[in-house]
Parts: structure tokens; sequence; C-alpha cells
């Protein structure tokens, strides 16, 4: 009706995937289970790439283009926690300003592939598309039949639900942007309704931020960086690296007294010196 066919109309493909796997569950054969399990897979895989099409201007630049569905997927979560969460639309006409109208049209409830789904089936799904191991064999390992058909029709009615919903990809809701403090890239993140703080984390360098809505579309990105300070006791010099950066086997060359902390996962207790305790004054901590 009008819509351009597009090389990248992932959605049409995951419902041709979908209608072939159950062209192949509708066979009582038993060795063509695995055709429709591959079917299924790419029919999921399909579904991925179609969010992400349309999250786009969210996703990082260019290289996500080649990433595979399950690192898609993660960066969907990360940029939108609602993004594996079906959602319901619905408008009505306010009575008046700011009250809720009486009467909301519903347009449906969007189903969307999840991570938790992908995890379980497409996992699931890999183990029968694999010969098994020398080692499973010698154990007797064989594929359940019934199980495995089991879990496809599983996945097919699934997948039918999600296809057939009336409403998808919407990505209503406000995007906070920011660039990175720490590396210059871009960030972006879907700020929930009714969340006032959401924890946003640059693809590019690893660095967190806290992401507060102050009101009136505005949004605050705070560095997440923690106070440090220099190990040697005559110093205490503090420095404030991001959160991230806080890993074993990091640390920092203290630019006052000029020593190395270095970041080590252990507990080292050193008594008390008495001179340092004896001194007057002190941090105040
Ligand atoms: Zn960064
Ligand atoms: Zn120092």
């Amino acid at each position: 009706m009008g819509w351009e066919a597009s090389v990248t109309d992932y959605r049409n493909d995951a419902r041709r995937e979908l209608a072939r796997a159950k062209d192949e569950l509708a066979s009582a054969d038993v060795e063509r289970l695995k055709y429709a399990a591959l079917e299924l897979r790419m029919a999921m895989e399909s579904l991925t790439y179609d969010r992400a099409l349309a999250y786009k201007a969210e996703f990082p630049p260019a290289e996500y283009e080649t990433w595979q569905p399950r690192k898609v997927m993660a960066i969907l979560l990360e940029i939108d926690p609602n993004a594996d969460k079906d959602s319901s639309l619905a408008f009505g006409i306010e009575p008046s300003l700011g009250v809720t109208p009486e009467v909301m049209e519903a347009l449906g409830t969007e189903i969307v592939l999840n991570m938790a789904t992908i995890k379980r089936h497409y996992d699931a799904l890999g183990s029968y598309l694999h010969v098994p191991t020398i080692k499973q064999r010698k154990a007797g390992a064989k594929i359940d039949a019934a199980k495995f058909r089991a879990r496809c029709d599983e996945i097919a009615a699934y997948l039918t639900e999600v296809l057939s919903s009336p409403v998808w990809n919407t990505t209503m809701g406000n995007f906070a942007t920011h660039d990175c403090m720490k590396c210059g890239h871009p960030i972006r993140k879907r700020m929930p309704h009714g969340q006032d703080v959401v924890d946003a984390k640059c693809f590019e360098c690893g660095a967190t931020y806290k992401v507060t809505d102050v009101g009136e579309g505005k949004v605050h990105f705070e560095p997440d960086q923690v106070e440090v300070k220099c190990a040697n006791p005559e110093c205490k010099t503090s420095v404030f690296p991001w959160r991230s950066e806080i890993v074993p086997n990091s640390g920092w060359k203290c630019e006052v007294c000029g020593g190395e902390n270095d970041i080590k996962l252990m507990i080292q207790h050193r008594p008390a010196d008495p001179v340092e305790a004896e001194k007057p004054g002190g941090d105040g901590e």
C-alpha cells in the first residue's frame, strides 16, 4: 500500500523466516526440526536489527551496523531500560489542560523481543544446531525430539504474537543527550516515565553518569566519579577518577608526593603510625 520495501526491512524478513519455520514444523519429520530452528533463530535476529534501526538516532554511530544480534540487544537495553518490556499505547482527549481523559483509546500493545527471550530461546536453539561432541556422544547424548519440537513451537507462537502486534518500534519518551566528559563521544539515554535518575554509560570509554531529570525538559549529567586519596599517609591528596576506572591493577602517580598508588583487590592493614596519630589537626576525618 505504497510502503516502499527497503533493504533493511527486517520485520518482513522475520515474517518470512517465521513462515518458513512453521512450514518445517508442520512436518512430522524429526530431521526437519533443525531447519525450523534455524529459521526461528534468524527471525529473532531480524527482529533485533529491526529494533536497532528504530533506535538509530540513539545508537552509537557507524560501527553498530556490523554488530551481532546479542551485542545489539545489550546496547538497546543500555540506552532504553524499557526496550525489553512490552508497552501499551493509548490516546485520549484531555477534558481540560492536564486532566486525565475519561476515555483512552488503546492503540494496542507492542510485544517486543526481550533480552531474556533471546538468551533463553536463542541459546537453547543453538545447542540443537550442532553435532554433539565426541564426549557427549560417548555419554550417550541424544537429541530429545519432543523437547526440541516443544521449544520450537513455543518460539513460533511468541514470534507470531510479536509480529502481529499492531504497534511497533515506538521510541516515545525523552532522550537525554550529552557529550562524554571523558572522551567526547555523544551519550544518549532514554528517560523513562516516572523515573528521575537513571544511570548512563559511554559506549566508547565506559565512563558512567547519573542522569537526573531536573524538570522542564532538562536533564543533568553528573559524572560518576569517586574521590580516592593518595595512600601515602603523609600526603593523602585526593584524585577523582571515574568509577569505571577503579579496577584492580590500575593506579595513578600522585602529583603532589610523586608516589605511585596501585589499586589491587586486597585488604591491607597497616597499624596506626604513632607519630601520625599524635599530630594535631589532620584532614578532619
Ligand atoms: Zn566516553
Ligand atoms: Zn601523594
